[in-house]
């Protein structure tokens, strides 16, 4: 049995199941200080039965490099206490199970990619848009990492010709993509969700402008054949045949065929991060 963990700012969810894409039976909680909440979902675990393997997806930054004394640790997180937390420490000691370790957004775009496999597509990007925007890379059907893993809600947009006086919300770069077009941008700027907001408002196309421009580099820069848009943001109606448009637009007929219908919504749902940690768990 298969155990899985999607460790999130505000919540875990956790889940056991006999292959990553069946999930048997799974568990909500809330995310507290790190002491009480990993033994809560240890505790979980160990009620379900015998664990072959563990995988987590987590929230970032995260050491992935296991030649690293710190692999498995969360590294500088404003979340308190969790700052040099190792969370796949505890779970290696606690439940004595091989266990396999990634970003939450890595981890959702290897569910992703195996909800698609076809044999000549063998990468696929996923980004969620929500409390923040963060982005995973599967090439050659592996995540990618370089020193760290890829931060890109952290690329500097063009900014939107109706949209030069917001200075953004990123604390470090002010008017990144994430500074400018995550969850809490939006509600700093417009008081409101993008969902709340009527669907004539010109917030729907200058996030929908920004987003694509993740869009168009990620395609110009990996050739992903896929690219996956998750989170809370992206369920607004309407923004991803917005989001699809502006590629368009900024793309002007460049790259070849009709890629910008390749933006997708998940194929998992809300599921994508817990069943790449199934998966993360299947490959320790
Ligand atoms: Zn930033």
């Amino acid at each position: 049995m298969l155990g899985g963990i999607e460790a999130g700012g505000t919540k875990f969810v956790l889940a056991v199941g006999a292959s990553p894409y069946e999930i048997a039976a799974r568990h909500v909680i809330p995310t507290r200080d790190p002491a009480t909440t990993l033994a809560d979902a240890a505790d979980w675990f160990e009620r379900q039965g015998r664990l072959s393997a563990l995988g987590i997806a987590s929230f970032g930054p995260v050491v992935l490099d296991r030649a690293s004394p710190r692999w498995g640790q969360i590294t500088t997180t404003p979340k308190p206490g969790w700052s040099g937390c190792s969370l796949a420490g505890f779970f290696e000691r606690r439940l004595q199970v091989p266990v396999g370790f990634e970003t939450d957004v890595n981890a959702a775009a290897l569910a992703e990619f195996g909800a698609r496999e076809s044999g000549e597509n063998n990468s696929l990007a996923y980004v969620t848009v929500g409390t923040g925007i963060g982005g995973g890379l599967v090439i050659g059907g592996v995540p990618v990492h370089g020193v760290a893993h890829p931060e890109m809600g952290h690329m500097i947009p063009r900014r939107h010709p109706g949209d030069r006086v917001f200075d953004g919300v990123c604390p470090h770069h002010g008017d990144c993509l994430e500074g400018l077009a995550s969850g809490p941008a939006i509600t700093a700027r417009w008081g409101m969700s993008l969902s709340e907001l009527p669907s004539n408002h010109a917030a729907h196309e200058i996030v929908a402008f920004y987003l694509a421009q993740l869009c168009h580099t990620l395609f110009a820069m990996t050739a992903v054949p896929i690219i996956v848009l998750g989170g809370g943001v992206m369920q607004t109606d309407g923004l991803l045949g917005r989001v699809r448009q502006h590629a368009s637009l900024l793309d002007r007929g460049y790259l070849p065929g009709s890629h910008c219908q390749r933006i997708e919504t998940p194929k998992l749902g809300e599921d994508s991060g817990i069943t790449g940690a199934l998966i993360l768990a299947r490959n320790a």
